[in-house]
């Protein structure tokens, strides 16, 4: 999933980058509280991992402005051990959750996979579609017994497909959450991944909508 980092310290920020990255998260990190809201009003995010003490505009000044402007993106705090107010505050105001400094990355990923599964409504964290199950946690992909080998990409996309289950995605919106800035993205590069998607998957589970984008069928009408 995309997410947005939130964080001025060049160390902790490069850590959790790297981190997050590493378990196949798509990064993008910003140092302050402005190019926070900047970031938030141009793309969609997943979530956001946001710190709390940052230059130009504080972390509950994004909060307050992301929810303003009704943004329901997703949001976990990064507070110090001594900010207990401000963790309250943060609450209140609308985050989903924190996580004390220093933090544990296996804790925030689980924490953001768990924040993210129930923004989108969704209490089981197992993604189905028939006999194809997908794993979040583990990124695991199976169509009934077997196991299914994906591409860190073709995983993502597949995740976004089952997520909007019956509806037509754009082109642009599954870019968008695909793709980080600055990574070049081939004017074919979705299509290509779709391809790829639909040949181990099956191709009748993938329907392209001339002009817009895709959609996973829904399990009812993919059968029929
Ligand atoms: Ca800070």
């Amino acid at each position: 999933m995309r997410v947005l980092v939130v964080e001025d310290d060049r160390l902790l920020g490069d850590g959790l980058v790297a981190g997050l990255k590493a378990l196949g998260n798509g990064v993008d990190w910003v140092r302050d509280g402005e190019a926070a809201l900047v970031a938030l009003e141009a793309e969609s995010f997943a979530a956001v991992v946001l710190d709390l003490g940052l230059p130009r505009r504080d972390g509950l000044s994004v909060l307050r402005q992301m929810r303003a402007r009704s943004d329901a993106t997703p949001v976990l705090v990064l507070t110090a051990r001594d900010e207990v107010s401000a963790k309250v505050e943060a609450l209140d105001l609308g985050a989903d959750d924190y996580v004390l400094k220093p933090f544990d990355l296996d804790e925030i990923a689980a924490r953001l996979r768990a924040l993210v599964r129930r923004s989108r409504g969704r209490p089981v964290p197992m993604l189905r579609h028939g006999e194809l199950m997908l794993n979040p946690a583990t990124r695991e992909v199976r169509v009934g017994d077997e196991p299914l080998a994906l591409t860190s990409r073709e995983f993502d996309l597949l995740s976004l497909l089952l997520e909007g289950k019956g509806r037509v995605q754009t082109r642009r919106t599954l870019e968008e959450q695909l793709y980080a800035w600055g990574e070049s993205i081939g004017s074919n590069a979705l299509e290509v991944h779709v391809h790829h998607l639909r040949r181990k998957i099956g191709g009748e589970m993938i329907r392209t909508v001339r002009g817009v984008g895709y959609m996973m069928m829904d399990d009812e009408s993919a059968q029929a």
